[in-house]
């Protein structure tokens, strides 16, 4: 077993949190991460409305004893949903495990800290990170470029961003974006992360409500098969190459630029939403970390997550095994 603050204070076995994807943090996946052993993470945004959340909540009870979390993402939004209505909903039912990510959480957070929750935030820069342990987060969820979704606009990669969180962080932090094998949580816990957020990944789980053609695209997608949109927006997100993806760059790129309502057809989450329900990897957009590249196949996520551990645990052993002190030399 690998015991660090993260799998202690969230009273889980192993270090792994399914990260909140939208249309794909549903209770059956959630529930399944957190059976095997990892944290599962229900997507609020994904339910229509806070009632609908509370549905969500009370169905993954029902599959599930283990600890799980619900992850509320502040992003600029087409129509903007009511997220103090759905931290309500989720602490009313008695939901103690958060995951927030975006802009402005402040008062997200101090919501569920007087709620004795335990928040775990998401941020692609050390002065959010930091911002983010004035407001009293318990663990950061440290967000390296490679990410799915929205990598913020610095462009620093995990590597350098989480031995920076190591020099500059009092408080627990996990590695975010790029991680989907063994090495990749051997690596964070190296980087003096307390674990691994996974997301790109446990969407090509058996369990996983996206339809098989997509993860079989995934399977199929070396690490070059995504693309940033947005960047001329600044709301950077990195999603799956295709046609549409394709399109809005090229949108972006026209001289004197583009308006979100010049991309806002081709992007909607709503059409998105359909690519996972029809099986067709070109219907709209879809987030994909560059961690694609390492995916090779679909496993349920009790077999997913104990290889996690087993490799991590093998890895870990094998570098100890690296080193020699001369006064241990054999004569
Ligand atoms: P949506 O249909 O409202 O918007 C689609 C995309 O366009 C999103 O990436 C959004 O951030 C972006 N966008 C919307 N308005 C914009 C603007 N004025 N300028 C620049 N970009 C803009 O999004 P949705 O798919 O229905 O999702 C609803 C919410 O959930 C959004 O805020 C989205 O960012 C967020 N989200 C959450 C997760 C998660 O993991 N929890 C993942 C992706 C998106």
């Amino acid at each position: 077993m690998i015991e660090t603050p993260l799998t202690k204070l969230l009273n889980i076995r192993v270090p792994v949190v399914q990260g909140g994807m939208q249309w794909v943090g549903v209770p059956e996946l959630a529930a399944a991460v957190s059976n095997a052993g990892g944290l599962g993470i229900l997507t609020a945004l994904t339910q229509p409305t806070p009632d609908a959340l509370r549905v969500a909540i009370r169905e993954t009870r029902k599959l599930t004893d283990k600890p799980f979390g619900v992850n509320i993402t502040l992003l600029p939004s087409i129509n903007p949903p009511d997220y103090a209505g759905y931290a309500k909903a989720a602490v009313d039912e008695g939901v103690r495990i958060f995951e927030t990510a975006g802009n402005n959480p402040g008062p997200l957070i101090k919501f569920f800290k007087s709620n004795n929750c335990i928040v775990l935030h998401k941020c692609t820069t050390i002065r959010h990170a930091k911002s983010a342990a004035r407001h009293g987060v318990d663990v950061l969820s440290i967000d390296g470029f490679e990410c799915a979704g929205h990598p913020g606009e610095e462009d620093i990669g995990g590597l350098v961003l989480l031995a920076r969180a190591a020099q500059e962080l009092d408080i627990p932090y996990i590695a975010s974006g790029g991680l989907a094998d063994g090495r990749g949580l051997a690596a964070a816990l190296a980087l003096g992360a307390a674990g691994a957020n996974m997301g790109t990944r446990f969407m090509c789980t058996v369990e996983s409500p996206i339809h098989q053609n997509i993860k079989d695209k995934i399977v199929s997608a070396n690490e070059q098969d995504t693309v940033h949109i947005f960047r001329t927006l600044h709301n950077t997100a990195r999603v799956f190459k295709n046609s549409v993806s394709t399109e809005v760059v090229a949108i972006e790129r026209r001289p004197g630029g583009a308006q979100f309502s010049d991309v806002q057809h081709l992007v909607s989450g709503q059409r998105g939403r359909k690519v996972y329900e029809l099986g067709d990897p070109e219907y709209g957009i879809w987030s994909a970390g560059s961690c694609v590249g390492l995916i090779k196949d679909v496993q349920s996520c009790k077999e997913l997550v104990e290889r996690l551990e087993r490799e991590a645990e093998e890895i870990i052993e094998g570098l100890g095994r690296l080193v020699v002190r001369k006064g241990n030399a054999k004569l």
